[in-house]
């Protein structure tokens, strides 16, 4: 694979970043990941904005103007062929000698590489996923896109080890997010129920693009925790994010969700996704 890494492309095996770097000391650094099918970027606007977002937060500037952070990422695609599959950039403060608070200067580190992956097809698509409950003991601010990702990998880890597919975090009694997805059900009556956006999750581009096209496909549509229990009582229940787009979740700690294959609401969500943001990619 060809790589970016501040400014220059390179084989992936001649990438080197500092040891010094605060990515790697201090899990200082943020990162985006956008998918693409066809060669083309989907969701690109939003994983921008939402990276503009995290920086901000975290006082960390960006090396890259707008422009050419949309220019690396398409010649990224180009330069590895990239048919399918997914643009991961990070930037980090950058090295610095090491110390708890912020340096004065710091020069950021960016890196960006692809990885192929089959999003529109997958054999998970035809039986939905499994997941279990785990209790949610990630930092509190689930809002920035940061990079320091080691309960959500052990929460994974956790579910492969349980045989299921992926882990649905809880806190205080309600489910907040899944360990890399945003979680949403389908009540009996019809109704996607996805968590409002606050601190307590990431906002996902997946999940805002979701609420805009469940209006239109008009499927009404509530912003609200809801606990395992009324997950375990729905009628569908499903994850989005960048690499996954709909996926269904058709079982919940062991517990079929209705009748344990993937919903026709959840399918039609997915449908319409593909759709709508094929035809919008860049
Ligand atoms: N929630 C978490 C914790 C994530 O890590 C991700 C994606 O990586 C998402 C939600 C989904 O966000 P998006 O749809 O922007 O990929």
């Amino acid at each position: 694979r060809i790589v970016y890494l501040n400014g220059e492309w390179l084989a992936e095996s001649e990438a080197k970043v500092s040891i010094f770097d605060r990515g790697f000391l201090f899990a200082d650094a943020i990162y985006e990941v956008t998918a693409v099918i066809g060669g083309k970027l989907i969701d690109y606007p939003g994983h921008a904005a939402r990276l503009k977002r995290s920086l901000a937060e975290l006082r960390m500037t960006c090396p890259l103007d707008a422009d050419s952070l949309l220019d690396v990422h398409r010649q990224i695609v180009a330069r590895n062929n990239l048919d399918e599959g997914l643009i991961y950039m990070q930037i980090s403060r950058g090295p610095a000698d090491r110390d708890f608070a912020f340096p004065a200067n710091p020069t950021p580190t960016i890196t960006l590489f692809t990885q192929e992956k089959g999003i529109l097809s997958s054999p998970k698509l035809e039986t939905g996923i499994s997941v279990i409950t785990m209790p949610d003991l990630r930092w509190v601010r689930r809002d920035i896109k940061t990079v320091q990702l080691l309960y959500p990998s052990i929460a994974k880890t956790e579910a492969m080890h349980r045989n299921a597919d992926d882990a649905w975090l809880v806190e205080d009694g309600f489910v907040t997010e899944a360990s890399s997805a945003n979680a949403h059900i389908v009540t009996t009556e019809g109704k996607l129920v996805t968590r409002s956006l606050s601190t307590a999750i990431l906002h996902g581009i997946t999940r805002a693009s979701i609420l805009d096209l469940a209006r239109g496909a008009g499927v009404p549509a509530e912003e609200r925790a809801f606990t395992p229990q009324e997950a375990k009582n729905a009628a569908e229940a499903f994850i989005t994010s960048a690499t996954s787009f709909v996926m269904p979740v058709t079982r919940i700690d062991g517990e079929p969700i209705g009748a344990g294959i993937p919903g026709p609401i959840t399918q039609r969500l997915r449908a319409a996704y593909v759709e709508d943001r094929r035809s919008n990619a860049i």
